[in-house]
Order: C-alpha cells, then sequence, then structure tokens
C-alpha cells in the first residue's frame, strides 16, 4: 500500500474491450476505465457503440467507441489502426464476444451454426490477436472470457461449451507464445443475468436452480466479472500467465 495507485492500475495503459456495449465487456471497460485505462469499447451496431460511449463519458471516462464485429476482416484491423492512430499502443485486450445461437444436442447442431460459434467464439479470438500484436508493449496482458461451461458443458449449451472449453486450451497455448513480453489469462464466468442469458431473468426456476448449484447462493455480477478481469490485466498479476480464474460463486469446475 502507500504507493498511490491503489484503485488506479491502468493509469497511462489503453485498452481494447471487444462486445463491450452491455453485460460484462461494458461493465469491464467501465471498470478498466475507472481505474485509468484509455478504453476502446466496441460491438456490433452503431447505436448501441454510441450509447455506451455516451454512457461513460458522462462518468468521465475515457473511451473511444469503434464498430467492431469480431469475425468482420475489415472492422477488426479498423478498431487496431484506430486505436493507434488515437492512443499509440495497446496494453490490455480483453476478448469477450461469444454467441450461443442454438440450443440443439451437437449431434443435431447444422454446419452452419458450428461455423458460426467456432468462428465468434474462438476464431476472432485468434485474428483479433494476430492484428493487435505487434502493437503489444512490454508487460501488456490479454484476458479471455470463457464460461464455467467451459469445464463440464450442459446439454442446452452443448457446443457452446466445447467453444468455451477451446478458450481454455487457447490461453495456454498463447500464453507460451507470448512469453514474456505478454501475459495471456481467461476469466470463466458462472451465471450471470445479462441479455445473453436472459433464461435467468425471465425463467425463475431456471435462475433458482443455478443459484443452488453455487456455494454463495446467488448468481455472478458484471461487476464480479470485471473485478477478476481487472486483477488479471493488471500489474498485480505480473507473475501470472496461461491460468484460468473460475468466477462462478463456487460451482464446479476442476480440482
Ligand atoms: P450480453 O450482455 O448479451 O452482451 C453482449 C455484447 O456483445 C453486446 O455489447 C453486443 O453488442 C456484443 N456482441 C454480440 N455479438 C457480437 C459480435 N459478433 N461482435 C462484437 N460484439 C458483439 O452478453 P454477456 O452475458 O455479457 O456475455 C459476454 C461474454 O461472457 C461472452 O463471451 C459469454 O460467453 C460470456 N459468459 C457469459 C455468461 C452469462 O451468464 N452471462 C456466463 C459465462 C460466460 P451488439 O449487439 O451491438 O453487437
Amino acid at each position: 500500500m502507500g504507493n498511490g495507485k491503489i484503485g488506479k492500475r491502468f493509469e497511462g495503459k489503453v485498452a481494447i474491450v471487444t462486445a463491450s456495449t452491455q453485460g460484462i465487456g461494458f461493465e469491464i471497460a467501465r471498470r478498466l476505465a475507472f481505474e485509468g485505462a484509455s478504453v476502446v469499447i466496441s460491438s456490433r451496431r452503431q447505436r448501441n457503440v454510441d450509447e455506451a460511449v455516451e454512457k461513460l463519458k458522462a462518468q468521465g471516462l475515457e473511451v473511444l467507441g469503434i464498430v467492431c464485429h469480431v469475425s468482420n476482416a475489415q472492422q477488426r484491423k479498423n478498431l487496431v489502426e484506430k486505436t493507434i492512430q488515437k492512443y499509440g499502443k495497446i496494453d490490455v485486450v480483453v476478448s469477450n464476444a461469444a454467441v450461443n445461437p442454438s440450443v440443439d444436442s451437437i449431434l443435431k447442431t447444422k454446419e452452419s451454426v458450428l461455423d458460426k460459434l467456432w468462428d465468434i467464439n474462438v476464431k476472432a479470438s485468434v485474428l483479433l490477436l494476430q492484428d493487435v500484436a505487434p502493437h503489444l508493449q512490454k508487460g501488456s496482458s490479454v484476458v479471455l472470457i470463457s464460461s464455467i461451461e467451459g469445464y463440464n458443458p450442459s446439454s442446452l449449451l452443448a457446443m457452446y461449451g466445447v467453444t468455451k472449453t477451446a478458450l481454455l486450451g487457447l490461453t495456454k497455448a498463447l500464453a507460451a507464445e507470448m512469453a514474456p513480453d505478454t501475459r495471456v489469462n481467461c476469466v470463466a464466468p458462472g451465471f450471470v443475468p445479462t441479455h445473453f442469458a436472459d433464461f435467468l431473468v425471465t425463467n425463475e426456476a431456471i435462475r433458482k436452480g443455478v443459484e443452488s448449484k453455487t456455494l454463495l447462493n446467488r448468481l455472478g455480477t458484471t461487476e464480479d466479472m470485471a473485478a477478476a478481469t481487472a486483477f488479471l490485466a493488471s500489474d498485480d498479476a505480473s507473475y501470472i500467465t496461461g491460468e484460468i480464474l473460475v468466477v462462478a460463486g463456487g460451482m464446479p469446475s476442476r480440482l
């Protein structure tokens, strides 16, 4: 303590957070900006980007908003170019975008859906990092957002869960590849009531069922996920790489 930086771990840092105009990504962006980062927020729709930028600027935070559908190569390149034009470097990347387009069992999932799951949930992170890598600073940090479902894919989220399992492996592989200058870690959220998981809001039986699977008897919050992500992205985690932090209220994951 006493270094005057408590609560301002990202002063002078530049962060990109994908899929950050609502939900977990928005709260991660807000947290990083609140702790001093210049944060580039993005998602598919201009209107959502504008609204999120307005909300964060109203809180006195330094943010830049850019439209970026993570599986659009041109928009990914534009995201990186505009970030460099405005801020000159990149210190933190949080890869947060994901879709779950179907609740079909794996053996019934159409090829087009399998492709979409792979493209957005896994491949887009790799392609974005390929574009970002030349601009990453020494001491930089990448955080991938996986899911508790990556450990035990459940029947209704099975193939989605498998893409989240892939991110656990990607974390290990990239941590080795990007060391020692860049750390790569992963957050595996439990269940958080967001638009993405609106079944938790609309279906009380499901919500109660999920709550009862946690040890802490509650759903997660976007703030819980933002706090864990900010920790891994910050210098507080400077000796941690290739790790997965499960933030799921004690839901079963692994030993
Ligand atoms: P959310 O509240 O529904 O927010 C999704 C955000 O992603 C929005 O800003 C949306 O804006 C953007 N988005 C959607 N598709 C995109 C794309 N292809 N490219 C760029 N941006 C896109 O979702 P969330 O619950 O926060 O989920 C965020 C992450 O947490 C995901 O990786 C999810 O798998 C993971 N997660 C969530 C839970 C949970 O219970 N909520 C649990 C475990 C893991 P636009 O519509 O403007 O694109």
